[in-house]
């Protein structure tokens, strides 16, 4: 029997909330398993371990988590600290330190949800992102000076390096080509970003000469979410920059019918660190302690992480059962213009689990049924 090591780091806000559901659906779904199971450990980084100690996370934080097989995370994001602090306290030291440069974010229509497109039948909204998660936008290379002077500056600099984009692209198009579409988007601003962007595209066309069954086209980011919108069958596998990808995929999620339900992974693709699971929603002030936060994000994250760790079966399993979660609309959150609460909805996917664990029934069963 295999145990992997699991770190749980709520966070802030309905971090607090949509995490322990989580642990909750991935203990039910080890009960159902006599091959692995889970040895969890919290750790109660974030806003309140801050305003205690002046730090998001402890300066040794990551050597506690190095030897664990996988973090599930919730938000880093609290209304009493600045969002530069918590953000690059907590999630941006794990995913940079740990180098984890792919950031993978699946969206579908999932049975049940409605989304806010009229024209986009469900079948037609079945999208990848990857992310550039460890360089680019987000590099942390800047600075201020003269501070509160007239003569004041400021710069953010995105560096994007050679290895950096050819590791993404790479990535981009392996993943491309293990789905049935095989079909690339290449997301860019080489128009107006004449360096960096340009470099983009050039190492673009030469990876994409690895992958020659793979289809690819190329697309500027400000066009790329007018055709998500008019025409999101004409895309599947897309790839951009940390921001660009960053804005794209809140609006994938919000066609999909709610940052509730999006998930992501944060990927060392080579393993020579753990990988982080999260939501890709935040900390979500409006709602927080109050048990209506949507835990189907987190759900997802975790089928991601079980797909991460080999655990194929058990992540088809659990997919299975969310669908059929989502497919009742008693049981959607508010975001989806329901009333159920973050427990109610855990509850359903747990019994679900846990009476096909008895039955005995297979989840890809379920998924014909
Ligand atoms: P947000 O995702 O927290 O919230 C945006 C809106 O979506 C809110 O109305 C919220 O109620 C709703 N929403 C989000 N998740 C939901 C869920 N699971 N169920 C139901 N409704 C949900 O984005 P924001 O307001 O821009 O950011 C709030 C804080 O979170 C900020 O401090 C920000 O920096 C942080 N943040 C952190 C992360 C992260 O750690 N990965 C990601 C995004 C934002
Ligand atoms: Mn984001």
């Amino acid at each position: 029997m295999k145990t992997y090591r699991i770190a749980t780091i709520p966070g802030d806000g309905i971090g607090k909330e949509v995490v322990p559901a989580g642990q909750r659906v991935l203990e039910a779904i080890a009960a159902r398993s006599n091959t692995f199971g889970f040895a969890f450990e919290n750790f109660d980084w974030g806003g309140d371990y801050y305003r205690q100690h002046g730090a998001m996370m402890p300066a040794d934080g990551l050597d506690a988590l190095r030897d664990k097989d996988a973090i599930l995370f919730g938000s880093a994001g609290d209304p009493h600290i600045p969002d530069h602090i918590t953000l690059w306290g907590l999630r941006l030291k794990i995913c940079q330190g740990f180098d984890q440069y792919a950031n993978v974010r699946p969206t579908r229509i999932l049975p049940g949800i409605d989304g806010p497109l009229k024209r986009c039948a469900p079948q037609d909204l079945d999208w990848v992102i990857v992310r550039e998660n460890s360089e680019g936008e987000y590099a942390g290379v800047g600075g201020r000076a003269h501070q509160g002077h007239p003569i004041e500056v400021a710069t953010d600099v995105s560096m994007m390096t050679r290895a950096g984009v050819e590791r993404i692209l790479r990535f981009a198009f392996r993943l491309a080509q293990t789905r049935p579409r095989k079909l690339l988007t290449v997301i860019t601003k080489s128009n107006a970003q004449r360096h960096a962007m340009v470099m983009w595209d050039e190492i673009a066309l030469q990876i994409s000469q690895e992958f020659p069954d793979v289809r690819w086209d190329k697309e500027l980011v400000d066009a790329a979410t007018a055709r998500m919108v008019n025409r999101p069958a004409t895309l599947d596998t897309i790839v951009a920059t940390n921001l660009h990808a960053d804005i794209l995929s809140d609006l994938a999620a919000a066609l999909a019918g709610s940052l509730g339900i999006a998930p992501t992974a944060n990927l060392d693709p080579e393993r020579r660190y753990p990988s982080m699971f999260e939501p890709i929603h935040g900390s979500a002030f409006d709602i927080m302690g109050k048990g209506l936060a949507n835990p189907v994000g987190t759900f997802w994250s975790a089928v991601m992480m079980l797909e991460h760790l080999g655990e194929d079966a058990a992540a088809r399993q659990l997919m299975a059962v969310i669908e059929r979660v989502t497919a009742d609309p008693s049981l959607h959150t508010g975001d989806l213009g329901g009333s159920a609460t973050t427990a109610q909805v855990t509850d359903a996917v747990c019994a679900l689990l846990a009476s096909e664990a008895a039955g005995g029934t297979a989840a890809t069963d379920v998924k014909a049924a």
